[in-house]
């Protein structure tokens, strides 16, 4: 990958002192508060819940529904994903949208805000102590700027982001007689963790983790991530099909942002939700694995055709008896694949006809079957991989 040439905009003292100050105070008066006060659960318990709706409404609003648009939401949905999303310190909608925009574009070039060539504090935090070069430029979020909601949104960000913190957060302590403690948690300590766990999304999700789905940039899926994010932390998934609702594909995964979404879709505050369909997803799993695998054994040929003179017989059988595996492999996998696609066509075109409910759902049977089929020749594949790789690993020891 090109290395970066950074280039380091003016400091913002503003919001460097304001990232360093906020988590130095909720790291003391959290300390102090936990060590002298008797009190602790129900400020536990308020900060707990304000971190699971704040979170949320930069995952679900902020992320998946204002920069993404990957489903639709009604005016109360997007109004009340605006109120919270306001809390959380992280700018209006519309400026978070066009760095987020901005950085599914350029991803990993100069032109990615938090370029995560440039290092883990750089893509974490260091960004936004810096005025970049883009920081006017709102060009990529006409569509924001026209909406009512965000517009209203951008305009009185501040008026609404402090009376959310301090309405709720001051109601919350009277309720529970502790106005002090859920200052401190529900609002302080839960605003630092929203942050940095938000920020890690930029940092650690660009860092550690599998690429299942593309290496063309440095996106990676961290199932420990997903659970501090509320699901954002299937970030190769998310960078290879931004246009999904869910990052976590599989009902398994954890991701409350696409659990939240599909709520919101069976109440009829959202609909239009957008998946990408299984067999696109498989294929792009295959071919990426398919790749490395052939410039994996392009990589050993040397080694081996060493080796293979060495121990003549035995060897060449075995490779030859893999490789007839890998490739019958293979050919199930594609010949699920397009059995797949020629099931869901069949499927979609149904639903336009407004065929009968049985043939549909007879027709969504045989494609849930052609599912499975794929997903077990895609997993008989990657053993017999791993196989392969074992014996050439064995051979390039
Ligand atoms: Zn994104
Ligand atoms: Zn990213």
């Amino acid at each position: 990958m090109a290395k970066a040439t950074p280039e380091i905009g003016q400091l913002q003292p503003l919001n460097a002192g304001f990232l360093i100050i906020t988590a130095l105070l909720a790291v003391v008066l959290g300390a102090w508060h936990l060590i002298t006060q008797p009190q602790v659960i129900a400020p536990f318990i308020g900060c707990l819940v304000l971190y699971l709706m704040c979170g949320l409404s930069i995952t679900a609003g902020y992320h998946r529904l204002f920069s993404h648009r990957t489903y639709k939401a009604s005016n109360l949905a997007k109004f009340i994903l605006a109120v919270v999303g306001s809390a959380n310190w992280q700018n209006s909608i519309i400026e978070w949208a066009s760095d987020h925009r901005r950085h599914h574009r350029f991803v990993d070039t100069d032109n990615d805000p938090y370029d995560a060539r440039r290092g883990f504090w750089w893509s974490h935090m260091g960004w936004i102590m810096f005025r970049s070069r883009f920081h006017d430029d709102l060009s990529n979020v006409k569509d924001l700027i026209k909406d009512p909601i965000c517009a209203w949104q951008h305009k009185y960000y501040w008026p609404i982001s402090i009376a959310f913190n301090v309405g709720v957060t001051v109601g919350l302590g009277i309720l529970t007689d502790n106005i002090l403690g859920m200052v401190i948690w529900a609002g302080l300590v839960r605003v630092v963790i929203v942050h940095h766990t938000t920020f890690f999304i930029n940092s650690w999700a660009h860092m550690f983790g599998a690429q299942p789905y593309s290496d063309q940039n440095t996106a990676k899926d961290s199932t420990l991530l997903a659970f501090f994010t509320h699901g954002e932390g299937y970030h190769n998934y998310h960078h290879a099909f931004e246009t999904d609702y869910r990052n976590g594909r599989m009902w398994y995964h954890y991701d409350p942002g696409k659990w939240l979404i599909a709520l919101m879709s069976y109440t009829g505050m959202a609909w239009d939700l957008r998946r990408i369909p299984d067999d696109m997803v498989l294929r792009r799993r295959f071919e990426e694995r398919r790749s490395h695998l052939w410039l994996q054994l392009k990589d050993w040929g040397e080694v081996w055709e060493t080796w293979k003179e060495d121990m003549a017989g035995v060897a060449m059988e075995t490779q030859d008896a893999l490789k007839n595996h890998l490739v019958t492999a293979e050919a199930a996998i594609d010949e699920a694949l397009s059995e797949l696609r020629t099931t869901r066509s069949a499927w979609q075109k149904a639903q336009r006809n407004r065929l009968p409910k049985a043939e549909i759902r007879s027709l969504n049977r045989t494609m849930r079957t052609a599912q499975h089929t794929l997903r077990e020749a895609l997993n008989e594949w990657e053993r017999m991989i791993d196989e392969y790789t074992l014996t050439m690993a064995a051979a390039h020891a």
